[in-house]
């Protein structure tokens, strides 16, 4: 059970028991308003009956002549009876008896009682000690005397009495004592409902007081509850969100080590469809790279359903167009790119990849179609996927910038002799495993010292530019044009028959003709090259034999004339032998190197 069910639990016991707790109060409260006013009543009477009967007693033995002398001897005198007879009507009094000490009634507002004696125990025990005895009690209405039913004899009717007995004292000594009854019904009623009034009122307001309590209480609970539900919320959101970029930053990770362990750009982008299907599940996406002539992006890789077209234009992208990420679907007007085309509707970002600062490619992510909202959330990590990948895209780039630095010759972009003796032993390998030809081209362009030296190094570099261009469009497959150095060219051509070979030889010596470099406002004048053919294994098994064969047959020709192609002797012939007899084709027209003029 999880701690919010748990205090959701705890906070409903404690309103419930509050509640309950508000019941028992109210119920304790009506019960004090209808009970506990009788017995309270009851003491609050007599304390206020006893002062009454000092006060009554006090008067009775005032009026008297002698109250002293009546109470020791017993006897009233006449004066003093008719105003004890007035008593009964100028107080609450209904009936009042005079004993002396021995408990003799010598007077009794009912005559009938006089010289009867006191046979209660109290009167011996309590009131001839000075004590004063009060008791109240419930009589049938017609016991009182003067009242209006005291003729009617009716048991059902009664009426609450207070009978008092004040001792009269002087000097310490018991003289006797005033017996008075008194109708307490009024009074007692009216006190009852004075104190059921106050109670109710105290109990109302306390109930109210203990009302409000407990609603602040319930109020505060339900308070804290809501505070304590919103933290854990907002605790299981961050630790939820914590989690999810630990995810990502591992899952980014790997991506990094991977991106930057690949070794060319197809390896890239297939590690890009990988991951990326495991870091987005969400998008299908596709990534398109700038081709080198830079006016299209090539289509190289696509995941999780996405497509991607052969090529598509800059301009067919916003995203490209603007030169930042462009959300289609985050805004009340949006434009559908070109190259997303057809498009359902569905939410999608295109990334420009950039690399050094310079836009290289573009990430396309759409929205899988019930994964709108998953897809929005995770905008950042798409953009963070899109940075790795620019990186990754830039260290691939700038890996193969170095390698071609390091196998290209700056000026023709030719491979080097370094690379060309590279590539000639592999071929070499290749063709010994698997019988396939392999020939050598040596190229050497014609009086190029005079070329230079009659129009600058600046036009001689222009036409080593055109001549490496026309070698390295003749090239096919395996084929490779290199630039060993100076105005010297070497093809590397396996898998053509040695007829091939010489017509290609042939070709391009035509092609270096027919070139014509503008320099400047003035076109140069035309220029040749001379060839030599060397076949393996015919004329070497080695690459340095192989490559001398081809020297000596470029030798060959350039003693023959220039502007020729000639084959190679066998292996067993010497050169530079004149009476060896070489197999050379001849250009036609003059045997004059067209470059020195
Ligand atoms: P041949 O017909 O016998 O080959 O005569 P050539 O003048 O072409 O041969 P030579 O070896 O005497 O001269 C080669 C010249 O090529 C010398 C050098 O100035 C020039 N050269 C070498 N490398 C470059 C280069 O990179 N740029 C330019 N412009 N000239 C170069
Ligand atoms: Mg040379
Ligand atoms: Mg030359």
């Amino acid at each position: 059970m999880n701690t919010a069910l748990t205090s959701s639990i705890a906070e409903k016991i404690r309103s419930l028991s509050l509640l309950l707790m508000l019941i028992a109060a109210a119920v304790v409260s009506v019960w004090a308003v209808l009970a506990v006013p009788g017995p309270v009543v009851d003491k609050m009477l007599e304390a206020d009956i006893r002062k009454q009967a000092e006060l009554w007693q006090r008067r009775v033995t005032l009026h008297m002549v002698n109250a002293e002398e009546a109470f020791e001897e017993g006897i009233i005198q006449p004066q003093d009876a008719a105003l004890l007879t007035l008593f009964t009507e100028e107080t609450d009094v209904y009936r009042y008896r005079l004993l002396t000490s021995a408990g003799e009634i010598f007077w009794s507002s009912r005559s009938d009682e006089i010289g009867e004696f006191e046979a209660n125990v109290f009167f011996s025990t309590q009131v001839s000690r000075g004590e004063i005895y009060y008791s109240s009690r419930t009589v049938p209405a017609f016991e009182i005397d003067e009242s209006p039913l005291s003729d009617s004899y009716d048991e059902g009717i009664t009426r609450e009495v207070a009978r008092i007995y004040v001792p009269l004292m002087h000097n310490g000594h018991f003289d006797g004592a005033i017996d008075f009854h008194t109708d307490i019904t009024d009074l007692r009623n009216t006190f009852i409902q004075l104190a059921r009034l106050s109670v109710a009122l105290l109990t109302g307001v306390a109930l109210l007081a203990m009302a409000i309590a407990v609603y602040v209480i319930f109020k505060s609970n339900r308070f804290r509850m809501n505070q304590l539900r919103q933290r854990s919320k907002t605790e299981r959101e961050i630790l939820d969100e914590q989690l999810r970029l630990a995810r990502e930053v591992q899952l980014l990770g790997e991506l990094n080590e991977w991106l930057q362990s690949s070794r060319s750009l197809d390896e890239l982008f297939d590690m890009v469809a990988r991951f990326m299907t495991h870091i987005l599940p969400t998008a299908e996406g596709s990534v398109y790279v700038y081709s080198n002539s830079r006016d299209v992006l090539d289509g190289c890789a696509s995941w999780n359903g996405g497509t991607h077209k052969d090529h598509i234009h800059p301009e067919e992208c916003w995203g490209l167009r603007r030169g930042r990420t462009y959300e289609f679907g985050a805004s009340e007007i949006d434009f559908v790119c070109e190259h997303a085309e057809p498009h359902d509707g569905r939410a999608y970002y295109c990334f420009p990849i950039l690399a050094h600062g310079e836009t290289v490619g573009l990430m396309h992510l759409r929205a899988l179609s019930d994964a709108t909202e998953e897809f929005t959330q995770s905008k950042k990590l798409a953009q963070m996927c899109a940075e790795q990948i620019s990186m990754a895209i830039a260290n691939v780039r700038m890996r193969d910038q170095l390698h071609d630095q390091s196998v290209r010759d700056p000026l023709t972009g030719l491979f080097n002799r370094r690379h060309m003796t590279e590539t000639l032993r592999k071929s070499i390998n290749a063709s010994q495993k698997s019988g396939i030809p392999l020939s050598l081209i040596a190229v050497d362009v014609d009086h190029f010292k005079k070329f230079n030296d009659n129009h600058g190094h600046d036009a001689g570099d222009m036409v080593l530019r055109a001549v490496g261009s026309v070698l390295e469009q003749a090239c096919d497959g395996e084929e490779v044009a290199c630039r060993p150095g100076g105005e010297e060219f070497t093809l590397i051509l396996p898998g053509a028959s040695q007829q091939d070979v010489m017509t290609k030889a042939e070709l391009l010596r035509q092609a270096v003709e027919a070139i014509v470099v503008r320099y400047g406002e003035k076109a140069l004048p035309g220029i040749s090259i001379s060839l030599g053919v060397a076949h393996y294994p015919q004329h070497g098994t080695m690459p340095q034999d192989l490559l001398r064969a081809a020297d000596e047959a470029l030798y060959e020709a350039k003693a023959k004339g220039r502007n020729q192609v000639c084959v190679a002797s066998g292996p067993e012939q010497h050169p530079r032998d004149p009476s060896v007899q070489k197999d050379c084709q001849k250009r036609s027209g003059p045997d004059a190197p067209i470059a020195a003029e």
